[in-house]
């Protein structure tokens, strides 16, 4: 089924669009003017090819079996504000399309975050995985809209149990936790990570052996002006609702802060934290972090950008945290992922993915796309070894999620 951009934002929780994009589409993919020498040039149009001479292997098919735990089958199609509602849900491809991808790529299961709630939550499970068992897996969301009920503590941590009897793997939360949901659901000041209102909700995770895929914060520059000196300028540009700069957002730290407290006081409750533990810039810090939580992992989605462009940091890292790093994409199937190409469900994507881990290679692209979406550099491979390859792809995903190995 086709879903605009614009759609599917709402729908991923992720607010309304502002302005278009300021640089035409995120992939690039128009023809640029190639101004010549004195005249000028706008970063939009800059193509530089890379006269680098180096090797450059294409890696079809992973060393092993690969689990990848953050993917989006599927949405819930009405929200307001980037708050959720009702039930409904939308597919964002069919399980027969993900397979011919899987097999090829050879994936053995995706771990669908965005499953939806209560009925909707019952009809994905029943479309993906149970009629693929052992490929697909669904995570549950909270049900933000009833927050306002006085036994909403006890209601969301009762549709916690619920979900798991119904097939649950885990427990997903986005952003709308900290940067949209508000007192008033939509109105009112923001509602704060680490809310007391929330504590069932996350001891229910941990008795009913649900871990939690969590993503409350983002990119460092997304909370600073966009301006010359933001390095994610062009991102930004495509997607101005992702800037969380001013207004009365709470800034990165605060919100670090506010995980840090929740972490802590929820010590039986997994925590998979997304996107590097939100701070990929900052491997001393997500390090620092693991070591104090010992219910944290991690897992690589949209980041191999941020690790590959420092490639001795990224390599320690993944020596000394390999029993806690998680293979993810964020997969985004298309057309919806078109967008957002260091997303997009499809081949390439995983080929890189698989590339970055698996060689030496240098300096090339981290997402299919003519412009570097995220920010203008490419990256590096981390050459993994087998032991810490095989963790990474599949063993550490098998434990989180008390799957069969
Ligand atoms: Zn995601």
């Amino acid at each position: 089924m086709k879903l605009q951009r614009r759609e599917w934002l709402k729908s991923a929780g992720l607010g309304a669009l502002g302005a278009a994009g300021m640089a035409g589409s995120a992939s690039g993919a128009e023809k640029p003017s190639c101004p010549v020498a004195g005249e000028d040039l706008l970063l939009q149009d800059f193509r530089p090819k890379s006269a680098l001479h180096v090797p450059e292997t294409r890696v079809e098919t992973p060393r092993f079996p690969v689990i990848d735990v953050h993917t989006h089958l599927t949405f819930v199609k009405r929200s307001e504000k980037g708050v959720a509602m009702g039930e409904e849900m939308v597919p964002l491809t069919t399980p027969q399309k993900a397979l011919e991808v899987m097999d090829r790529k050879g994936i053995r299961a995706m771990l669908n975050l965005t499953g939806g709630i209560g009925k909707g939550l019952e009809e994905t499970v029943a479309a993906w995985d149970r009629t693929h068992p052992g490929r697909f897996y669904t995570c549950v969301e909270p049900r933000y809209e009833d927050l306002r009920e006085p036994n909403y503590p006890q209601m969301q941590a009762d549709a916690i149990e619920a979900a798991a009897r119904a097939g649950a793997k885990g427990l997903k939360i986005v952003k709308t936790l900290g940067l949209y949901l508000r007192e008033q659901i939509t109105e009112g000041p923001l509602v704060k990570v680490d809310d007391p209102r929330f504590d069932p909700m996350w001891e229910a995770c941990a008795a009913q052996d649900l871990p939690v895929a969590i993503h409350v914060a983002d990119p460092e520059a997304f909370f600073l002006p966009i301006d010359c000196t933001n390095e994610r300028w062009d991102e930004l540009g495509h997607h101005p609702d992702w800037s969380f700069y001013g207004r009365d957002f709470p800034s990165f730290q605060e919100i670090m802060e506010a995980r840090d407290r929740l972490y802590a006081r929820h010590p039986k409750t997994q925590f998979l934290s997304l996107h590097l533990g939100h701070d990929a810039e900052n491997l001393a810090f997500v390090g620092e972090s693991m070591d104090r939580f010992p219910n944290m992992t991690v897992e690589l989605g949209a980041r191999i950008g941020e690790l590959g462009r420092q490639p001795r940091a990224s390599a320690k890292f993944f020596e000394k945290y390999q029993d806690r790093i998680l293979f993810g994409t964020d997969a985004v199937p298309p057309p919806a992922g078109d967008s957002t190409p260091q997303q997009v469900f499809k081949d390439e994507l995983y080929e890189i993915y698989y590339r970055f881990l698996e060689t030496e290679d240098e300096y090339f692209d981290y997402a299919p796309a003519p412009i570097p979406p995220q920010g203008r550099w490419r990256i590096y491979g981390v050459g993994l070894s087998e032991q810490v390859l095989k963790k990474v792809y599949h063993d550490n995903a098998v434990r989180l999620l008390g799957l069969e190995a």
